[in-house]
């Protein structure tokens, strides 16, 4: 044990982890040149072409030291993106040690400190690694500075390397063997083994990864959940170099990979202990908090006839993705399709395109929401996942909306436009620190102003220099209201939206005009319309079309003229009474869009 050493690589997306888990791959891992490609550990796809790591991935390396004894070193490469910072919480707890990544050009971000005050509450020893100090634009000192009265934590003894160039990456494997502490735990103890991750593998049906802390776990073992009482027997064992490699038994300190003909994924939960079934451990770990999905919208198939089809490919996403939620939801406007419920906004694009390309389906997304606690009059709290399940305004108490601490840090040159943003969002300041030029705001702000393209607007407004983090705080009562859009007298489900009062007006003329370019004319007139309650706050109206019944009449016999006229009229009404107006599906967009102002 006194060999091992665990721990996850942290950082800001973009600082160079998984580059950097290359690298050590490279030196260390079982690998040939042949098999080596850039971020190797990002092997879904999708990560590869957006060049983001999604899931967290582990690997086993063997590393011969200057002292000469030889090490293993258990990584794990964790994503950056806010969504996936529940990923980072559960790696985290399987390690007793971070590499913390900054690039140096760049400085300490917004996830750079909630990454390190997650590690700090896991009690992790953290070793700063300054990274691409091969460009010219690096500049160590500032970021040392920055580390010391931003994060509070020692800089002077942070490692420079450039994971690209592999320079420094010698020192930074001896500094990881000489300063990270060896794992604790009992090899003579009954196993105690936490329940790092689970995923659905094609060929080998149910993975889980573990740490073991104490005692030992070997092939063919008979093994308990606690948390559920489950029973397996371990068929299978092993670890990542980062190829799997299958062996005997998982020791006291290590992390590795077992099957044991699980059925279902739900059994596998993360933070569970394993223990044997014979001599249980008597202190399982306190449980991990399984987490939340924050923005909920309803995914459509755009032919109801591929429901089914669908239905599959959605249960198997679920699988490789238990952070993922999902429901039968029935939409008038759109028919059967489900309800989901994401980490984040980049959780919900990703798991749409890969639910497009896994099952060919073509969809139709709805705007995204966020929970609504809602106090009914009769002192009943009932949580709203989809706006339209809003109930009537006088049943209501009140409504409250989920508020967030947003952490911007931002050049100073840039600091006046961030906060005007903050403020048209309802912000609340709390803290302003300023280091250097560097300057770390900190603001309360609801997450239905945030959630959809806030990101995005501070990375514009800063020219991509300022970066944002947020994590949940409260719910907090707010004039609230449910907008509906009524299209031809009808309420379209799929288009309403939950909003603060004072924003309503606005959005409610936004989305009507949009949809008026949407929507194509039809045989008759369409009223468009937002509501709340009863109250109409916006129209648009789209005109018929009027056809040339009488193109093809020569000369002037106008009762004829009149008669297909009057008859064109009657079919009108018809049609309008039958009142079926197409909805495109980029009229489901238009509402997110608008909803981002
Ligand atoms: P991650 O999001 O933290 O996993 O970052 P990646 O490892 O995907 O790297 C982000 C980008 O930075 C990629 O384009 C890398 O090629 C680049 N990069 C990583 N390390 C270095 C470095 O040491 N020097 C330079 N110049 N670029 C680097
Ligand atoms: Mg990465």
């Amino acid at each position: 044990m006194k060999n091992i050493r665990n721990f996850a690589i942290i950082a800001h997306v973009d600082h160079g982890k998984s580059t950097l888990a290359d690298r050590l791959i490279e030196l260390c891992g079982n690998i040939s040149n042949r098999e080596m490609k850039n971020q190797i550990l990002d092997s879904m796809p999708l990560e590869r072409e957006r060049g983001i790591t999604i899931k967290a991935q582990t690997v086993r390396l063997n590393y011969k030291a200057k002292d000469g004894n030889e090490y293993q070193l258990n990584i794990i490469d964790t994503p950056g993106h806010v969504d996936f910072s529940y990923e980072v919480s559960r790696s985290l707890i399987a390690c007793e040690s971070s590499l913390l990544i900054i690039d140096a050009t760049q400085g300490v971000e917004a996830q750079t400190i909630s990454n390190v005050y997650h590690a700090i509450e896991e009690n992790h020893e953290i070793m700063p690694v300054l990274n691409k100090i091969d460009l010219p634009s690096a500049e160590p000192d500032k970021v040392i500075k920055e580390l010391e009265e931003m994060i509070g934590i020692d800089g002077s003894n942070s490692i420079m390397v450039s994971a690209k160039r592999g320079i420094g990456i010698n020192e930074l494997l001896e500094k990881i063997v000489t300063d990270l502490p060896a794992p604790d735990g009992d090899p003579n103890a009954p196993l105690r083994a936490l329940l790092i991750d689970s995923w659905y593998d094609v060929y080998l049906g149910i993975v889980i990864l573990i740490r073991v802390k104490d005692g030992c776990i070997s092939l063919g073992d008979d093994i308990t959940m606690m948390s559920n009482n489950k029973k397996y027997i371990v068929d299978r064992l092993g670890i990542f170099n980062p190829k799997m490699e299958k062996c005997q038994t998982l020791y006291s300190g290590e992390i590795g990979f077992i099957t044991a003909a699980i059925k279902d994924i739900e059994e596998t939960a993360i933070g569970d202990t394993i223990t044997h079934t014979k001599n249980p451990t008597l202190s399982p770990f306190p449980g991990f908090k399984s987490s939340n999905p924050v923005v909920f919208c309803g995914i459509f198939p755009k032919d109801e006839t591929n429901f089914s089809e669908m239905k599959k490919s959605i249960a198997k996403l679920k699988l490789n993705d238990n952070s993922f939620h999902y429901e039968v939801e029935k939409s008038t406007a759109l028919g059967t399709g489900f309800r989901c419920g994401f980490l984040g906004l980049l959780h919900m694009d990703i798991i749409c395109e890969r639910l497009r390309r896994e099952s060919n389906i073509d969809l139709v997304a709805t705007a995204p929401s966020v929970v609504y606690k809602v106090v009914m009059k009769d002192g009943k709290v009932i949580e709203i996942y989809n706006p339209s399940d809003l109930p009537d305004p006088s049943e209501i108490q009140h409504i409250e909306e989920p508020w967030i601490k947003g952490t911007v840090i931002t050049s100073a040159d840039y600091l006046g436009a961030i906060i005007t943003l903050c403020e048209e969002k309802r912000g609340e300041h709390i803290n302003l620190t300023y280091v250097n030029n560097q300057v770390m705001l900190e603001y309360n702000l609801p997450l239905n102003e945030i959630v959809f393209d806030f990101n995005d607007s501070v990375k514009s407004l800063s020219k991509g220099f300022a970066s944002f983090n947020y994590e949940l705080s409260d719910y907090r009562p707010g004039k609230l209201v449910k907008v509906s859009i009524i299209v031809h007298n009808n309420i379209v489900d799929g288009l309403s939206f939950i909003t603060h009062y004072d924003k309503a007006p606005q959005q409610g003329r936004d989305v009507c005009s949009k949809l008026k370019d949407l929507i194509q004319r039809h045989q008759f007139k369409i009223a468009i319309q937002a509501a709340i309650g009863g109250k109409i706050i916006a129209r648009e109206t789209i005109a018929g079309f009027r056809k040339g019944v009488t193109d093809k009449l020569y000369g002037g016999d106008r009762t004829r003229k009149m008669k297909l006229l009057e008859k064109q009229k009657e079919g009108k009404k018809r049609m309008e009474g039958l009142g079926k107006v197409n909805i495109p599906q980029s009229a489901f967009l238009a509402v997110a869009q608008v909803n981002k102002k």
